[in-house]
């Protein structure tokens, strides 16, 4: 049983409109003399290039998949947005909702995005693959249903698990978001669910700035089935860690689910210009290793990893190779070229004290009987 690996050059080809990193050109804003938005297709497909000079790309089963089709995105999305996004698109991009510019195509190249996730998650339900990675660009996990933000247009994640669960391949899916961003989106599509799990661990207030509070623990039979880990500016390794051993291990366990799905965002390493937290490619490698254990302890092993952000074109491809070679049980190595440099660069002890008190509090909080 193999790892698959989905990806499609296409999904670089997904162009934002005119920015200077996050502020519109125009004014006195001078464009940038080198890209626009952060999300870039750089990271992305320097990843992939990674993955071919080691050789790891062989030691998965590298495939694309279909755009995900329209009963697909009707399970999630309105037809009225998926009317407007389609009709900009053709007429040659533009935008819908907050710095989630698009170009002519934008449409096909978000459908695709969100296809390369149904096919992962199929792919491992169905027994074809062991566990898998999707290689999504645009992201997904801040798209309301009716709304894109954040680089998001289609909600990725979400669409993938409404087709598990319609299809009855799965009846109860954990999405596990370790972005350094609120997982608003995958949030407000499942707040009222009970047979999704949505978990957030974030930087406090980053984006978006009103979401990810502690207290927001779903609503109606979906309360209890969100959790928020809203971190503060700085978390390193050590907290990335314990807030899965301590917080969302024990969700997983008691939430019992067919599989797990991860909103896999390189953006809390270290020096992510979209994230202010000193997360490093061993701390991505670790969280894989226990997202394996926990899924092969709570559900045959089943377990998505779905690209979101991650923004620094140096560093996103050794933290994604450490991820796939964990997933694929590989030996090839691609050494992270900062470690020492970031090893000595992690919060000191006043810091971690303060964060197992706040751990210490939260657990007490969810502990059950509460
Ligand atoms: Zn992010």
């Amino acid at each position: 049983m193999t790892t698959a690996f989905l990806w499609d050059e296409r999904c670089f080809w997904h162009s934002g409109g005119n920015y200077a990193f996050t502020a519109p050109v125009g004014g006195l804003v001078q464009p940038l003399a080198a890209g626009g938005l952060p999300e870039s297709p750089e990271t992305k497909r320097r990843l992939k290039n990674l993955m071919d000079v080691t050789g790891l790309i062989a030691e998965v089963d590298a495939h694309t998949a279909p755009p995900a089709d329209e009963e697909a995105l009707l399970r999630v999305h309105p037809a009225e947005y998926l009317r407007r996004f389609r009709k900009l698109s053709d007429a040659g991009g533009g935008e819908l909702g907050l710095r989630t510019p698009f170009g002519r195509g934008g449409y096909e190249i978000a459908a695709l995005s969100a296809g390369l996730a149904v096919e992962a998650l199929d792919c491992v339900l169905t027994g074809r693959a062991r566990n898998a990675y999707a290689l999504s660009r645009p992201p997904g996990h801040h798209c309301l249903p009716d709304w894109p933000n954040g680089f998001c247009l289609l909600s990725n994640i979400a669409i993938a698990v409404e087709a598990a669960l319609a299809n009855g391949a799965a009846e109860r899916i954990a999405v596990v978001d370790w972005d350094v961003h609120h997982g608003n989106g995958t949030e407000a599509v499942f707040y009222e669910r009970p047979e999704v799990l949505t978990i957030s661990m974030h930087q406090e207030r980053n984006y978006p700035t009103n979401t990810g509070d502690f207290a927001d623990r779903g609503r109606g039979a979906g309360e209890g089935f969100n959790m928020n880990v809203p971190l503060p500016a700085g978390s390193g390794h050590r907290t990335y860690l314990n807030v899965w051993d301590r917080l969302v291990r024990p969700a997983l366990d008691r939430f019992r689910p067919d599989a797990i799905v991860i909103a896999c965002g390189f953006d809390a390493a270290a020096i992510d210009p979209l994230g202010r937290m000193l997360a490093t490619v061993d701390t991505f490698r670790q969280l894989t290793r226990r997202a394996m254990e926990a899924a092969d302890d709570l559900c045959g092993g089943r377990l998505v990893l779905v690209h979101e952000g991650g923004y620094s074109e140096l560093y996103v491809p050794f933290c994604g190779h450490a991820v796939i070679a964990e997933l694929a049980g590989s030996a090839i190595d691609a050494p992270d070229p900062l470690a020492a440099q970031l090893a000595e660069r992690q919060p000191g002890p006043r810091f971690e004290a303060m964060m197992d008190a706040t751990l210490d509090e939260m657990a007490a909080a969810l502990s059950p009987g509460r």
